[in-house]
This record gives C-alpha cells, sequence and structure tokens, in this order.
C-alpha cells in the first residue's frame, strides 16, 4: 500500500522485544472529565459572585460602584489563585482525566485572568476609596496600607503574583532556564498566604458571615492539603514503598537512550502506556532536576522503562547514568491511554521523540487483527528508532507498521498530508488516531486529520511541553 515516491518500509525482521508482557488488569483509576471539571469551576465563581450578592442591597454613586467592582474582583482573584493551585495538585482524577498537558494550558490562561482580576482588585478599590473619601488616589493608598489590617502584606501578595506572571509569559520564559521559571513560580505558595488573612480581615462578605468564612477558609485548608499530599508527601512514601534503581542504560539512536528502572509493587502505581513520571535520578548532576519522560514500554511489576534524546543539561546526562543509581518517580501523570479510545480501529501517529509513549501504547493497547496500524515519520533513516521491537510487535498483533523517511523538499510533497494519510490509511475516519510529535508537525498532522475526515473527539495528542 506505499505511495509512489514516499520511502515507506514494511515490517520484515523480527527482533526480541525487550520488555515483558503486558501488565494484569487492575481496577480502573478514576478519571475526571474535562467538562465536568470546567462546569464545577465555573458553578464556584457563580457561588463566589453570589457571597458578594447576598451582603449588598445597593449600590449607590461613583464610588460605590468602583468599590463594589473591586470587591467582586478581589473574590473573583481569591478564588481563580485557589483554583490555579488545584490544577497544579497533580491530583490523579485530573491528571488522568484531563491530562498534564491541557491542566498546564488551563493553569496559564487562568493565571492570566487572575493576575488581571488582582491588578483591577486593587485600583477599583482604591479609585473607589479614593471617590466615596474625596481624596486622592495616593492620600488613599497610603491610608489603606497605614490604617487597613493586613493590606501592606496583600500588596506584597499582589506583586508577587505580577511578578510570577511577567516570568511567565512567552518571551521572559524562553529566556529562563526551565528550573529558574520553575522555582520562581514557587512564589505563588507565598503570595496565597499573604493574601489570605486581609480577605477575612478587610473583605465585607467574610466579616460578618461565619458560614462564609468557614466554607472559605475550608477550600483554600483542602488544596493546602492536596498540595501536601499529593506533591510532597506521595513522592516519598512512593519512594520508600517502590525502591526504584537503574537497571540499565541501552543506546537507542544517534543521541537517545532507554533507561530501565527496576523497583517493588510497581503494579500499585497502576501506571499505563501512554503515560509518563517526573523522574529524579539521585546520582551525581542530577538530583536536583526532575524531568518529565513517558513509558518507552508497557509498565511491569518490576520495571518501567523510558526513552530519552538528549536535548539539554538534564536529558544528555542520562547516557551516563550508572546502574543501581537510586531513582524518585512521580506520577503517573497522562489522560492519553488506552481510556480515551472510542473506535475499534487505532492509528499511531509519531515522529521523533514522541514515538516513546506511542511504543508502549503499540504494545499493550488492546487490539484483534488488522486493528492497529503504527505510521513512524522522520526525516532521515538513521533517526528511527525501536526499528527491531516495533517490527516484532507489529508481527505478534499483527498490526500494520510504517516508516514514513525522506525529508519532504527531497520527496517534492508532505507524506503526511490528509491525501496521503487517507491513502495510507483507507478507513482513516474510522480510526482513534494518538499523535505525539514536534509541536509544528502535530499541528500540521491535526489539521491533516481533520481534513482527512476524523473527528476531533476521536485524536488523541499529547505534548512534550508543559
Ligand atoms: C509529558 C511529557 C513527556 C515527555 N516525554 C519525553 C520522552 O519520553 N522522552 C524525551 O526525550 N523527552 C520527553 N519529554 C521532554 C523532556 O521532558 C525534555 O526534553 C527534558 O525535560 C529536557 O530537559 P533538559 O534539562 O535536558 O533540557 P533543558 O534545556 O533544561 O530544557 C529544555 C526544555 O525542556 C522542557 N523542560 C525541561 N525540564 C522540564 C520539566 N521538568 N518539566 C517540563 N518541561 C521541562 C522545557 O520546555 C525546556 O525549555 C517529555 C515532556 C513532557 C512534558
Amino acid at each position: 500500500m506505499s505511495q509512489a515516491g514516499v520511502v515507506t518500509e514494511a515490517v520484515a525482521a523480527a527482533a526480541p522485544v525487550a520488555p515483558g508482557p503486558a501488565p494484569a488488569p487492575a481496577p480502573e483509576p478514576v478519571r475526571a472529565h474535562p467538562a465536568v471539571v470546567l462546569g464545577l469551576v465555573a458553578a464556584g465563581a457563580a457561588a463566589t459572585i453570589a457571597l458578594w450578592w447576598r451582603d449588598t442591597p445597593a449600590v449607590h454613586g461613583l464610588g460605590d460602584w468602583l468599590t463594589n467592582a473591586g470587591r467582586i474582583t478581589g473574590l473573583l482573584a481569591g478564588y481563580g489563585v485557589v483554583v490555579l493551585v488545584a490544577l497544579m495538585a497533580r491530583l490523579p482524577p485530573l491528571e488522568r482525566g484531563i491530562g498534564a498537558d491541557r491542566l498546564a494550558r488551563w493553569h496559564s490562561r487562568g493565571g492570566r485572568y487572575t493576575v488581571g482580576l488582582v491588578v483591577a482588585h486593587a485600583l477599583l478599590v482604591v479609585w473607589g476609596y479614593a471617590v466615596t473619601a474625596h481624596t486622592s488616589v495616593v492620600a488613599e493608598t497610603t491610608t489603606l496600607w497605614t490604617s487597613y489590617p493586613d493590606v501592606l502584606a496583600a500588596t506584597v501578595a499582589g506583586l508577587l503574583l505580577v511578578g510570577v506572571g511577567i516570568t511567565s509569559a512567552r518571551a521572559a520564559r524562553r529566556r529562563l532556564r526551565y528550573e529558574t521559571w520553575y522555582y520562581l513560580h514557587f512564589y505563588t505558595y507565598l503570595a496565597v498566604a499573604l493574601a489570605f488573612s486581609h480577605q477575612f480581615a478587610t473583605g465585607a462578605e467574610f466579616m460578618a458571615d461565619r458560614a462564609a468564612r468557614v466554607a472559605w477558609g475550608a477550600l483554600y485548608a483542602a488544596v493546602a492539603a492536596a498540595i501536601v499530599w499529593y506533591r510532597f508527601v506521595t513522592p516519598v512514601r512512593g519512594a520508600l514503598r517502590h525502591r526504584l534503581r537503574v537497571v540499565a542504560v541501552q543506546p537507542e539512536g544517534p543521541g537517545i537512550v532507554s533507561v530501565v528502572v527496576g523497583g517493588r509493587h510497581l503494579d500499585e502505581l497502576r501506571a499505563e502506556s501512554g503515560q509518563f513520571f517526573r523522574w529524579r535520578f539521585l546520582g551525581q548532576g542530577l538530583w536536583w532536576a526532575s524531568s518529565p519522560y513517558s513509558l518507552s514500554a508497557g509498565p511491569r511489576p518490576d520495571r518501567l522503562r523510558i526513552t530519552v534524546k538528549d536535548l539539554g543539561d538534564h536529558s544528555r546526562a542520562l547516557a551516563g547514568v550508572r546502574p543501581g543509581t537510586r531513582v524518585v518517580a512521580e506520577g503517573p501523570y497522562g489522560a492519553v491511554t488506552a481510556a480515551v479510545r472510542r473506535r475499534r480501529k487505532v492509528l499511531l501517529i509519531g515522529a521523533g521523540i514522541g514515538v516513546t509513549p506511542l511504543r508502549a501504547l503499540f504494545e499493550t493497547l488492546p487490539a484483534g487483527p488488522g486493528d492497529l496500524t503504527f505510521v513512524y515519520r522522520a526525516s532521515r533513516d538513521a533517526d528511527v528508532i525501536f526499528r527491531g521491537e516495533l517490527a516484532a510487535l507489529a508481527r505478534d498483533r499483527e498490526a500494520d507498521l510504517r516508516f514514513l523517511t525522506g525529508r519532504r523538499a527531497d520527496l517534492g510533497y508532505d507524506p503526511l498530508s490528509p491525501e496521503a494519510l487517507a491513502h495510507n490509511v483507507p478507513d482513516i475516519a474510522h480510526h482513534d488516531v494518538y499523535l505525539c510529535g514536534p509541536p509544528g508537525l502535530t499541528e500540521a498532522v491535526t489539521g491533516s486529520l481533520r481534513a482527512a475526515g476524523v473527528p476531533r473527539r476521536q485524536i488523541h495528542h499529547e505534548s512534550f511541553e508543559l
């Protein structure tokens, strides 16, 4: 079925697959539905505005209008910040149902709105108070700082949030090391702590309403407990329970190595093909960073495997990691698993290092003969990894495997265009498609798939950028 001019290669050789059989079935993990989560967040925002509504019988005059606009934006900012932190609390139902990449996008967009609300709150309240008191904005600001409880701390909190927002803007983030940006982000926790007490001390909605204070305090306490539990306690408990160590480091291709990690009771992690962990290797020069890498083979009760391309300091150093090195793995995370599948037939499209989660899915996705197709796109033959393993899996699973290699300029056309895809996979619209590769390629291929008639809900995409 190869298209004229495309360098495709049918499967022939059968090398033994290193990782072993699929894991024994475990109870189905809980997965939050994105629409339900968004609905709950919206309902929470409506309830927050209802707090203001209940406490505000009437609004009179410009000063009062401005102050009340400031109260609403302040309440929504206080609610927004707690939702933003909750999205990043690594709650398993959110991680499995929504996916870390989508959660990060929601967090980033929500962060922009929340910082906007914080700034609007400060400006509107100062302006409203100044109009009501017939004084200047500067004089009113001084009064607020010196005579209102906790307002100075809240101002520092607001400035910290604005600072975190600025360092997260695309232009600034590109200039910062990932770890620098990551640790600067921790100032959000300090900002939340600093701003918390001023809400009860000066927030009209809370000062006289005990039930509102209890509900608001419970919301903050629940999110703080989730952060402590899932981001700090769970990784330590996991490290003690599973005792992960590097078993082997195997070269796979130019600048690419597989790291096999062994441990105890790994079935309890309920990891699935398509998921990733955040890995911390406690070896020299590596322990300070924790990086996300996908499983590149179906998880086994005694070992996990990742495959890493040297794209920076951490990934480059992994080639030199020694067997026996202790490992802490946080996870599993990621929603692009067998659970999102809707159709019997599945097409996996991978390129670059994005083939890693697809390699694991190719091994373990339940499928009958002829139901699975793997399309592997690479500019050069030498860039292809897992060639022998994929061939063996394709043979064992009676699946179709195609290597589409060659540069578009040399081929004279795009082998992932709608026409080429439909030609290679004739009933493509009846497939679930799992897609992973460089951002530009994934965007282009999503467009091709849509043009070839694949509904959006059948396209499952994992981004390697958080
Ligand atoms: C969900 C997911 C799965 C991934 N799976 C694989 C895989 O299977 N194999 C593979 O080779 N690569 C994978 N990556 C990419 C890999 O995480 C980065 O290439 C790696 O972290 C680079 O780190 P570095 O220190 O070597 O490079 P740096 O130069 O420090 O970072 C290069 C870029 O990688 C990203 N990055 C670095 N550290 C992190 C981090 N802790 N969290 C999120 N992004 C980070 C940033 O965008 C950064 O700009 C995955 C990424 C994600 C988000």
